[in-house]
């Protein structure tokens, strides 16, 4: 149904790898919450650069502060004024946040995190959860990888490598826990007393199927975390700014120590921050523990953020981006149960999932991809872009959503979804 152009870059399937798969896409341009590709067609964009653009493509108040920025260049080497400004935002919206400090990407907003968890503690041994993603990086070990049975049991764990490929020597001190077991959580704390410098999480599982904590599990890491004086870190690089103005700490109420920002604090540009309680953080500030790095915290980055957290700072903004996701949800939900297609839709309005599995539940070892390449294919065919995962033993289908969507994109968008299931 698409055009399909010979020769040149193009957004033909010419250079994908097996199925009815419409990556790569070549992009050309976007505005609001359409985006091109350089053939010419149209989408509604779900993807949002894995959720950055927020506000949708070329926002004016983005396209105008930043050229702004250019216009007056963009590097000093000092301090600048929209760095503070980006600071006093983040201390004002989010409750853990008594000191920050920036990074250009989530991962190295993490690795930051880790560095000073271990530098308050002196201790090296970090925890994580099965499925939770937290970036690239080598040093950190702390991806998707290692499963569980990678890492050997949780009483004597194993050293593995990062990711396939990588030498098994290049590993990294990380357990790896269940997550929502409230039992296992206890089992791993009692094995290594004293051990943990931080236990990382997602506090929405954004990079596994959008699942939400389970009652009580938060609250039971926080207070193994404070009983056992192991730095607790949310991962908010998904969630933060995008679940409500202070992210999934404000909305499920519990408190960490240190929490990460990406993607939406930057509305697009290249843009993170780390932030907590001043004990943690205090020995970053005086050179104490190193954190550095040339880019961070740009007067463009730094202005991109400000201009994009004041959005989101207003209710009326988070309040359509969560509408216009729970109606999207709502009619997935629908159509699925009319067609009696067996799905579940987990997540928040503006960040959820689509999970195929043969009775509808999230569970590990099923993997519909077939549904997935379907309902890829399907909303791709209707120009909505989507991001497909078949890793962590899900077909999922991703949804970002933008505040930049219309009332009109919004009813198209339903329209395609009621389309794709009665096809
Ligand atoms: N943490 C989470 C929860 C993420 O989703 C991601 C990116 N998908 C990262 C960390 C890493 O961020 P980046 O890709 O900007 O390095």
């Amino acid at each position: 149904a698409k055009k399909s152009l010979a020769g040149g870059i193009s957004s033909s399937s010419r250079l994908t790898s097996t199925g009815p798969d419409p990556y790569p896409l070549y992009m050309s341009s976007g505005s609001g919450a359409r985006i091109r590709d350089v053939d010419g067609n149209e989408y509604l964009d779900y993807l949002l650069s894995y959720g950055s653009a927020v506000l949708g493509h070329a926002h004016p108040a983005l396209t105008e502060g930043l050229a702004r920025v250019l216009a007056s260049g963009t590097m000093f080497g000092t301090c600048n004024v929209p760095e503070v400004e980006l600071a006093e935002l983040i201390q004002e919206l989010v409750p853990c946040a008594e000191l920050v400090r920036f990074a250009n990407s989530g991962s190295e907003a993490v690795q930051g995190a880790v560095r000073a968890a271990r530098g308050a503690t002196g201790r090296s041994r970090l925890l994580k959860f099965e499925g939770h993603y937290h970036g690239w990086t080598d040093s950190l070990a702390i991806s998707n990888r290692p499963t569980p049975e990678e890492a050997g049991p949780y009483e004597a764990p194993r050293a593995v490598p990062h990711s396939p490929g990588i030498p098994a020597g290049v590993v990294d001190d990380v357990v790896v826990c269940p997550w929502n077991d409230p039992e296992a959580l206890k089992a791993v704390f009692a094995a290594h007393p004293g051990e943990f410098a931080a236990a990382v999480c997602e506090p929405i599982v954004a990079n596994n199927a959008c699942g939400m904590p389970a009652p009580g599990f938060l609250e039971l890491l926080r207070d193994l975390c404070t009983a056992e004086r192991t730095v607790l870190i949310f991962d908010e690089v998904c969630t933060g700014f995008r679940t409500g103005q202070g992210g999934a700490q404000t909305l499920f109420g519990v408190r960490p120590d240190l929490a990460v920002f990406s993607k939406a604090l930057g509305g697009g540009l290249p843009l993170a921050a780390f932030a907590g309680v001043r004990e943690v953080m205090e020995p970053l500030a005086s050179g104490q523990v190193k954190h550095g790095g040339t880019y961070n915290s740009s007067p463009l980055c730094a202005t991109a953020g400000v201009i994009t957290l004041r959005h989101l700072a207003d209710p009326a903004v988070t309040g359509r981006i969560d509408a216009t996701g729970r109606q999207i949800m709502e009619t997935i939900r629908r159509a699925a149960r009319d067609r009696r297609i067996p799905c579940a839709v987990q997540g928040v309005g503006a960040m959820f999932q689509v999970v195929f599995t043969p009775d509808g539940q999230p569970t590990r070892e099923y993997r519909d991809t077939f549904r997935l390449d379907r309902a890829r294919y399907d909303a791709f065919r209707h120009e909505l872009l989507l991001r497909g995962v078949h890793s962590n033993a899900y077909g999922l289908a991703c949804w970002f959503v933008s505040a930049a969507v219309t009332d009109d994109e919004l009813a198209r968008t339903c329209e395609a979804i009621e389309e794709s299931f009665a096809a």
